[in-house]
């Protein structure tokens, strides 16, 4: 009985939490699956952005297979490239007190941008933009477009190549000397496949190349040569290792430059640095941004990349800027010939 009067008067109160909990529990039961579907949903969104993204990677790499074969041939021939870089660092680090081989070998540093006088307030400018390329399609007007390559051939000549025959667009290399049958079949596909092959001195040893007009003539020559040799074709298109603006040169840049012009030899330097040569390691994003955020600028861009066996990311890089640049109007890629205007991407300003 003490048990039933107490029970009593708490009988309701229970069937009241019991309903609560049973309409609760049919609340859950009806939106859980819903919440679980929409989570499932943007799941699935983000999977299939995966998998495109992960397609073009698998594409790329598809591209690369053969490239991969020559890592070898590039890792002996990198090993030079460091050590001009490495003498490099030292002749012009303004206390060169770590520029030795290993600050070198991390950091890979190339003059060529160092120098480059409209770099740093264009990265700034650069830097302040969007990640979306797309963005840029407003700035871009009429403009002819050179898209260079220096420092090769190596590894990523071959996958820079497919990509410029994918899109049916013709470059310019600006090559060094080098030896064996990978080399010279890269030197070979430059040519036949219709692209400009420039030079860019054999050696790349700027101790060397600019120790004396005597030297920097002998390094040309034997680079004309062997180019001739390898291509049967005569290259008459330069790039100064640093630049027609170094200040590395003991020579007089000025006297350089007249003798290639009395060679008949144009040189070329640039105006859209791609930034792929600044030892910060940019990433393929990041490149391709800066070169897009420079393009529309100037009636006449060169821009520089490297096709060295370093510079990947310049290759991914380059799959961007040709899907954004092939896309413009506005924007016509050629390749250096006799017949472009030299003049707005000379930095060495012409006495005559
Ligand atoms: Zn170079």
């Amino acid at each position: 009985m003490q048990n039933r009067e107490s029970d009593t008067p708490a009988r309701p109160e229970r069937v009241r939490k019991l309903k609560r909990l049973i309409l609760a529990l049919l609340v859950l039961v009806m939106i859980l699956p819903m919440i679980a579907s929409i989570l499932m949903l943007i799941h699935i969104h983000r999977l299939n952005r995966q998998l495109d993204a992960m397609k073009d990677q698998v594409a790329l790499l598809q591209q690369n297979r053969e490239a991969d074969a020559l890592h070898a041939e590039d890792a002996v021939e990198t090993q030079t490239d460091s050590q001009a870089d490495a003498q490099m660092d030292m002749s012009i680090a303004a206390d060169g007190k770590d520029g030795g081989n290993d600050a070198a070998e991390t950091t890979q540093v190339d003059p060529e941008e160092m120098i480059d006088p409209g770099n740093d307030a264009r990265q700034s400018v650069t830097e302040a933009k969007t990640t979306n390329p797309s963005e840029n399609d407003a700035k871009v007007k009429s403009c002819k477009v050179y898209l260079t390559f220096d420092d090769g051939p190596s590894s990523n000549t071959g996958r820079i190549l497919d990509l410029l025959a994918k899109y049916d667009v013709k470059a310019t290399f600006f090559v060094n000397g080098r030896e064996g049958p990978i080399s010279e079949s890269l030197y070979k596909r430059i040519v036949d496949e219709g692209h400009t092959l420039g030079m860019h001195s054999y050696t790349h040893k700027y101790d060397e190349i600019y120790e004396s007009k005597q030297a920097f003539i002998k390094d040309l020559e034997r680079l004309q040569d062997y180019l001739y040799e390898v291509t049967g074709v005569w290259p008459r298109f330069y790039r100064f290792p640093g630049g027609s603006s170094n200040e590395v040169s003991t020579v007089s840049m000025q006297e350089l430059a007249d003798y290639l012009k009395e060679q008949d030899i144009y040189y070329l330097d640039w105006n859209v640095a791609s930034g792929d040569a600044m030892g910060t390691n940019l990433s393929a994003g990041a490149l391709a941004q800066r070169v897009l955020g420079m393009i529309g600028e100037e009636e006449t861009q060169v821009v520089l990349m490297h096709d060295a066996a370093d510079k990947s990311a310049t290759v991914d890089a380059l799959a961007i800027i040709l899907e954004e640049l092939t896309k413009q109007d506005g924007v016509e890629i050629l390749q250096v010939s006799e017949d472009m205007d030299f003049e707005p991407v000379q930095h060495l300003k012409s006495n005559e």
